[in-house]
């Protein structure tokens, strides 16, 4: 699904685009700034990087720095769901950008 994103297939509320990524705002939010990091390149998860992701990976940390910057976000927190147990629903890599709390008290973070 996330690939149909990328590709430009799948309307999204995209913040952010390079030639590597595409940033947009999570659908269902879980943080009044929440924003999702993908690389163009179709990578299944944190545990399917090899030495070839390097410039992708690079790319999805700079975008997030980016976003967070754009949207007025001092603190943040940047998160990757990896597989079933820790909370990964779409198989494409993505980064969590989360943020906008007025101050920081999420007790519990189930993102
Ligand atoms: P994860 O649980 O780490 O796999 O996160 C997947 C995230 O994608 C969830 O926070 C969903 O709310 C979000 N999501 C799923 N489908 C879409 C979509 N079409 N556009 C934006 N966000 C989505």
């Amino acid at each position: 699904m996330f690939c149909k994103i990328a590709e430009g297939a799948l309307p999204a509320d995209v913040v952010f685009e390079s030639s590597q990524v595409k940033a947009f705002r999570d659908i269902h939010p879980k943080a009044p700034i929440h924003v999702l990091v993908i690389p163009k390149v179709h990578i299944a998860s944190v545990a399917a990087l090899t030495a070839a992701h390097d410039g992708a990976i690079a790319a999805m940390l700079h975008a997030a720095k980016d976003v967070a910057a754009g949207e007025g976000l001092v603190g943040y927190k940047v998160l990757f769901n990896v597989g079933r147990e820790g909370g990964q629903m779409v198989d494409h890599l993505h980064l969590h950008i989360l943020g906008g709390w007025k101050e920081h008290k999420p007790k519990s973070l189930n993102i």
